[in-house]
């Protein structure tokens, strides 16, 4: 990876961003039948697909144009929910698995399973799994960036010494030479 990549310095390419309509209707079939899938009447109709910022943390996002409020008592009613915005992050432009996946994990939240729950867990992951690190480039290099944030770089064993730099996110509980408890 190259010392100054940044999440927050992707290019926004000038097309937004579109979806195969394949996928849509994968995750149609998927949804029929699922109680919580309240607003699948409409879904496909009212999102409306925008790049987020750059500087913007997540891959993606789903906003109910209407508000929360409003949110709470269509889905009471089951009425349609009105315009949805799925905001997908620019650095997705560069993997197409992990733009899939990211897409359908919100296009679920839009069709009514507004919380990570097991269903909509187990769905993404069945609809569009994520690429794996050995397959995406993106999610490796944002895992560089995450752990070149965190505050311990590198580890001292106190029982053999030994000394090596951070490789994971959590922090080791054990040594990774003399296998002690650090
Ligand atoms: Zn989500
Ligand atoms: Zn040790």
């Amino acid at each position: 990876m190259a010392e100054d990549w940044r999440l927050a310095n992707a290019t926004t390419p000038a097309e937004p961003p579109t979806i195969e309509f394949e996928v849509i209707q994968s995750c149609l079939d998927a949804l029929s039948g699922v109680v919580d899938a309240i607003f699948l009447p409409w879904v496909e109709d009212r999102i409306h697909l925008e790049w987020l910022e750059a500087s913007d943390d997540r891959l993606g996002m789903t906003r109910f144009d209407e508000g929360p409020n409003e949110l709470i008592r269509r889905r009471r009613l089951r009425l349609d929910p009105g315009d949805i915005t799925i905001g997908l992050h620019p650095i997705l432009a560069l993997d197409r698995a992990l733009f899939r996946h990211t897409f359908v994990h919100e296009f679920l939240h839009a069709a009514g399973l507004t919380l990570h729950s097991e269903e909509h867990d187990s769905l993404t992951n069945r609809l569009a799994p994520a690429p794996s690190l050995d397959e995406s480039e993106v999610l490796r290099n944002m895992r560089q960036e995450v752990l070149g944030q965190l505050p311990i770089q590198e580890w001292t064993c106190r029982s053999c010494g030994h000394h090596w730099k951070r490789t994971t996110v959590r922090t080791p509980q054990r040594c990774i030479k003399c296998a002690r408890p650090l």
